[in-house]
């Protein structure tokens, strides 16, 4: 079975690991034989940023590393045993921006990407040479090999009015505290999916979306024009999985990116109305799954009610595997 998943970072990564398990697959590194199966993610890179000369792909990085056995399990993005040698010289030095850090052994990465970038690579050409080391059993692909940089228009009273920062200087610097009065994916309308992300969408069995950011993360790969059109396009059923539980976002702060975009309400059935059906114009979805005694009315959309907390992964795998089955059910 061909599976096609839309990720962000974290949230993103997990489900992963739970579809490579549900579809009998080692969750972490290559399967170890023919399988038939073949799951390939289509990753967010709204959240990419040059920091100190080096090109930092949040959402690629935390899939790579999560699925090669290489992130630090805790804080959920870069290395396990990580140093900070270079975080601390930077620092010393006063050089700008000091609240974002990159461990020594995870510059290594981001110093092998940066340069062939620089030699003219597109970022997929980079992406999979950097997953030539991690072997994440996924086919890890960038949506858009162009520019697309979330930024994020905040209060800023001391410049009479409003000013824009990258969303990772909102999200990681400010903590998603600034009230945000637009989320703008600058550079995406000029955008198209790479040819690998529109093949992959055209020949899948099955699309799934992650439980990912439906505003910074899945919201950005859709803002690339051509990604949702081929959305719309592919015979194959397309299911997503609620983000929110219980009325509100489980880890990290996607209410409020939820709120900036026009106020979509934090709750499942909002953000699956948000998504829209497939019969509709600009929707995307035949399917959702929300949680246990959650509620969705989401019209031209089969909706279940399932666990999607995703705690193991043998929970993450019953998640995935209810969402091949609501695939099914249309068919
Ligand atoms: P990021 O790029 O690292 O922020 O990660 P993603 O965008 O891929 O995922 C973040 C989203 O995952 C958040 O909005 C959370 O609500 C959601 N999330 C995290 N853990 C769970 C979980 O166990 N179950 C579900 N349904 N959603 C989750
Ligand atoms: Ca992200």
């Amino acid at each position: 079975m061909k599976v096609v998943v839309l990720v962000g970072g974290v949230g993103g990564a997990r489900f992963l690991l739970g579809v490579k398990a549900a579809l009998g697959l080692p969750a972490i590194g290559e399967p170890q034989q023919e399988s038939g199966h073949e799951v390939t993610a289509v990753v967010n890179v709204g959240d990419d940023v040059w920091m100190h000369g080096l090109r930092v792909c949040p959402d690629l990085d935390t899939c790579m590393y999560t699925l090669g056995d290489g992130i630090d399990t805790e804080k959920g993005w870069g290395r396990v045993d990580e140093s900070w040698s270079v975080k601390e010289e930077l620092a010393a030095y006063g050089a700008e921006p000091t609240w974002f850090g990159l461990g020594d052994r995870d510059i290594a990465t981001h110093l092998v990407r940066s340069r062939m970038l620089r030699a003219g690579y597109s970022l997929s050409a980079v992406t999979e040479a950097l997953c030539d080391r991690w072997r994440p059993g996924v086919r890890l692909l960038p949506v858009t090999d162009e520019r697309v940089e979330t930024h994020v228009a905040i209060d800023a009273p001391e410049h009479g009015g409003q000013r824009a920062v990258h969303f990772q200087e909102w999200w990681v610097r400010y903590r998603a505290e600034p009230k945000a009065h637009a989320i703008v994916p600058v550079g995406a309308d000029e955008a198209k999916p790479t040819p690998a992300v529109r093949d992959a969408i055209a020949q899948a069995d099955v699309v799934l979306l992650a439980p990912s950011n439906p505003v910074v993360s899945i919201g950005t790969l859709l803002a690339v024009p051509g990604f949702r059109t081929a959305l719309q396009e592919t015979s194959a059923p397309v299911v997503g999985l609620s983000p929110i539980i219980g009325g509100r976002p489980l880890r990290g702060m996607a209410d409020a990116c939820l709120t900036a975009i026009g106020g979509v309400e934090s709750t499942a059935e909002a953000v699956g109305r948000h998504y829209g059906s497939r019969q509709d114009e600009k929707g995307i979805l035949d399917g959702w799954l929300v949680h246990t005694d959650d509620e969705a009315d989401v019209p031209g959309v089969r909706v279940r009610a399932v666990p999607l907390l995703m705690s193991d992964v043998d929970a993450t795998a019953a998640m995935a595997q209810a969402a091949f089955d609501l695939a099914q059910e249309g068919r």
